[in-house]
């Protein structure tokens, strides 16, 4: 869907809220802080911003972001988990503001953690960043997850399937869904005013995943560690603008 430049205004605010979720929860990560803590962090900025919460019961989903640490690649449930000197941590966080959805996540290591941790961390970054640069009008959409494989792969790691990344707007989860690999087949041609969520999710080991008893969280087959990098993005005739960057 091509927004208008009202609509693009208003997404680009709420990406604004949801930066300042990133920024703030990011802040907060040490040893001892526990993910129900990150939270009460996140939903202070909604509060502080007017703004409202797109994760909080979406599907009955109990808080603002999601927090999924070491092998939980996402959709973990804030709650009693303490984090740990050498964890790494997942944090998905959304706002809407005036109806239009912000939604990014980032993975942050907790005091030290090992090489390989780092550097799974900086892989999954930079494969969302090779995504977000094919996000170019008169490109085509499955470019982005040819790119974000690419980098994942290159560096000996592998990529989700079974959860992707979406267009968003007055819906946090719109039509088309944006791969993190090839698809088998084209997707769409980009214009200017489309919006995306590109979130590629990369595990140290296997792609395949499971899902836990709660309803939610899903961590890795293999029990290797995951990282997921997240932005909300429009295409425009100047390039790629991401709304949520801190
Ligand atoms: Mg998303």
């Amino acid at each position: 869907m091509i927004r208008s430049k009202d609509e693009l205004d208003k997404m680009r605010r709420a990406g604004r809220v949801v930066a300042e979720m990133l920024e703030e929860t990011r802040a907060a990560i040490r040893p001892g802080v526990t993910t129900r803590e990150l939270n009460d962090v996140a939903a202070e900025v909604i509060e502080r911003r007017g703004a409202r919460s797109n994760f909080l019961n979406y599907h009955g989903f109990p808080a603002v972001i999601c927090t999924s640490p070491n092998d939980m690649i996402v959709h973990g449930i804030p709650g009693e988990y303490v984090l740990r000197e050498g964890d790494i941590i997942s944090v998905d966080a959304g706002a809407i503001v005036e109806g239009y959805h912000g939604d990014a996540a980032y993975t942050a290591a907790v005091g030290t953690v090992s090489p390989l941790a780092a550097r799974l961390i900086e892989v999954t970054e930079r494969s969302l960043w090779a995504g977000i640069d094919q996000l170019v009008a008169g490109s085509r959409l499955h470019e982005v997850g040819r790119a974000v494989q690419k980098v994942a792969e290159a560096a000996g790691f592998s990529v989700v399937r079974e959860y992707v990344g979406h267009a968003i707007g007055t819906e946090m989860h719109e039509t088309p869904q944006v791969p993190n690999y090839w698809p088998g087949t084209p997707g769409p041609t980009l214009k200017s005013g489309m919006v995306y969520a590109v979130e590629p999710m990369v595990n140290v080991g296997r792609y395949e995943t499971v899902a836990l008893d709660d309803g939610w969280s899903v961590v890795t087959a293999d029990g290797q560690l995951s990282a997921h990098f997240e932005h909300t993005i429009a295409v425009t005739d100047d390039g790629p603008e991401v709304f949520t960057r801190p």
